[in-house]
């Protein structure tokens, strides 16, 4: 989950590495850490607990030349955040620094074998453990570094994307992966470049490496890569054996990945919802003929015509797409769908069979249950789907076939722009099954394509309309609870909602479908309690009109989201927001988004720090 950041070349190491911090520093920020090797040679490591900000801080004044070094922002799983066990680590010696990014499962047997043979270690960290193990193999083999690691992953279980700096060699950069991405950015110019002018980054992602260049390698699993000044880049497997690198072409730009212009990145990527979801759809639907393409469907046609279940596995905000999806799959291809927490199915004996497609759903591509529950998927013969964000990212590249979202990178913590891509591509994946099986009439069909098109513009209403909530929200700041009602494809809705609102504000909340008050959670409504329910038009709406009287009748605060010109609901409210009409099946792509600004404005009313919640970073590459 953390960020790391490398870099070998012509230039000062530290500001490429700093800043690169601050464009990883979503993915985690229990501290952040920098090691350089400046020009007489000496092994620097500067760490400081807290934010990249508090580690610039405490390097002012202090040597940062050199124009190698690596650096690292933290989201911990092994040992609290403080500044002993931020990275990167120094070896026993003093002699090699590393970073780390993932879990290393026997780093507790492995750490007591070198602590026998007299290593001491200075962090509570699993970390640590590799890079004392890094030594102890060039010490006991007599090997250079980059053998050295090979061995010393060959003893790791669990999960790795890796850089060390090795002080007796100024001159290279070592990395390597296991379940954990890295991306190798090579250097523009290094081709025209004389030799020992060339540049090499790393990242644990493509956000500190696009702004110097768009030619990046994707280093795969088990991969060892040692680059050099002089233009080197060699990969290998652990067992030594050389592999061909591919380089490839992000498709990024520096904009998409800068605030422009607003407060915070969830403010930003929830009004970039309209333009994303364009992109997100364009080429793909289409009205003229009214057909849907999706390659990663129609390239595999056979399998789903005789697909027999739908099994998508998610985790968090995907899950709840995940649920809109299953309901509208279920509905345009009568395919029974079921939908996992992929952290639960990867590890019980799930019946599974080769006539089953498992869709993988994941913002970053890179979730490990997720990731691990493709693997499960496959063992039994499925047909795997992936649905990511994130071009070349893990998911993507162990499926059968998929599609990108194409919503642009999303770096705010909490998701906004990504769940409204998933759910809209979940959409275009259930029209492409029905339009391959016929289970839709064709003046439905049309009818399906021909709404789809027109929710970018009406995304664009509500946030004209409803941009600015931040006085209502300043309303509920004060409260402890929140519930969260809707009935249909809005209950997904009401559980997005409430984990919004817990994820930014830490105010607690509890999204429900709205009968099943009754069965318990209407105990807690008395007039100190808000109960937002999202109420459009369409769908079960008479019956929600009861549920919300049911409360109004226990004194509880409605803010209700209801369809523009809504009479009756809105009248039994204290608050309401209006979005426009759309089919029952859409709602919750308009429906979601005065509830995200909602969080967002209620978050910032309590003076939290919005795109960096706590205890929580991005993409969650630990189980
Ligand atoms: N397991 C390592 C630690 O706790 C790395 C965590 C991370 O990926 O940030 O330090």
């Amino acid at each position: 989950m953390c960020g790391i950041v490398g870099y070998i070349g012509t230039r000062q190491a530290y500001p490429i590495l700093i800043k690169g911090l601050h464009r990883l520093e979503y993915r985690g920020y229990d501290s952040a850490g920098i090691s350089l090797i400046n020009e007489s040679g000496d092994l620097l490591v500067y760490k400081a607990k807290g934010k990249v900000s508090a580690l610039k801080a405490s390097t002012e004044g202090c040597d940062t030349h050199g124009t190698i070094g690596i650096a690292h922002t933290r989201w911990a799983t092994h040992g609290e955040p403080n500044q002993a066990n931020a990275h990167p680590h120094y070896s026993q010696s003093h002699m090699l620094a590393l970073v780390h990014n993932g879990i290393i499962e026997n780093y507790k047997s492995l750490r007591a074998e070198l602590e026998h043979h007299g290593m001491i270690f200075c962090s509570d960290t699993d970390t640590e453990v590799l890079v004392q193990l890094v030594e102890y193999m060039q010490t006991t083999h007599q090997c250079d570094t980059y053998t050295a690691v090979h061995l010393a992953l060959k003893n790791v279980v669990g999960a790795y994307a890796i850089a060390v700096l090795d002080k007796r060699n100024p001159g290279q950069l070592i990395a390597a992966r296991k379940g954990s991405p890295l991306i190798i950015g090579v250097g523009k110019d290094n081709e025209t470049c004389p030799a020992g002018e060339s540049e090499f980054f790393i990242g644990s992602d493509a956000t500190p490496i696009i702004e110097f260049t768009d030619k990046v390698i994707y280093l795969k699993d088990e991969e060892v890569v040692m680059i050099n000044r002089h233009g080197k880049c060699a990969i290998t497997n652990l067992d030594s054996v050389s592999q061909t690198p591919q380089l490839c072409t992000l498709q990024l730009s520096l904009d998409q990945i800068e605030k422009g212009g607003f407060d915070h990145f969830m403010l930003k990527e929830i009004f970039e919802q309209p333009s994303a979801i364009r992109t997100c759809i364009r080429g793909r639907v289409n009205t003229q003929e009214h057909r849907v393409l999706l390659s990663g469907i129609q390239d595999h046609c056979a399998q789903f015509k005789s697909a027999k279940r739908i099994i998508i596995c998610a985790c968090g905000t995907s899950w709840h797409s995940a649920l809109i999806g299953k309901y509208f799959i279920e509905e345009a291809t009568q395919i029974p769908v079921e939908v996992e927490y992929a952290s639960e199915f990867r590890y019980r004996n799930p019946a599974l069979s080769p006539s089953d497609i498992v869709v993988a759903v994941s913002q970053s591509g890179e979730t490990a249950d997720t990731l691990a529950a493709i693997q499960l998927a496959k063992e039994h013969g499925c047909f795997v789907y992936g649905i990511s964000n994130v071009i070349g990212a893990s998911i993507p590249r162990a499926s059968d076939s998929g599609t990108y979202l194409h919503v642009g990178p999303e770096i705010g913590v909490a998701s906004t722009k990504a769940f409204t891509g998933q759910v809209i591509t979940l959409i275009m994946f259930g029209l492409a099954i029905a339009q391959e099986r016929k289970t839709l009439p064709t003046e439905l069909f049309n009818q399906l394509i021909d709404d789809l098109a027109l929710i970018p513009d009406k995304m664009q209403w509500v946030l004209d309309h409803t941009g600015d909530i931040s006085q209502l929200a300043k309303i509920f700041t004060y409260c402890h609870n929140f519930i969260y009602l809707g009935r249909g494809y809005n209950y997904p809705v009401a559980l997005e909602g409430a984990l919004k609102l817990k994820e930014i504000s830490y105010i607690h909340a509890e999204g429900y479908p709205a009968a099943e008050m009754k069965h318990g959670p209407i105990a807690l409504v008395d007039e100190e309690m808000p109960v937002v329910v999202i109420a459009p038009k369409r769908g079960m709406y008479d019956k929600i009109v009861s549920n919300i009287q049911e409360i109004k009748s226990r004194k509880g605060r409605i803010l209700s989201i209801v369809t523009e010109g809504d009479v009756t609901v809105k009248e039994m409210s204290d608050f309401c927001i209006e979005v426009p009409d759309t089919r029952d099946s859409y709602a919750p792509l308009l429906t979601v988004i005065p509830l995200q600004l909602l969080s967002y404005h209620i978050a910032i009313a309590k003076g939290r720090n919005v795109d960096q919640p706590r205890n929580l970073a991005k993409s969650v590459t630990v189980e």
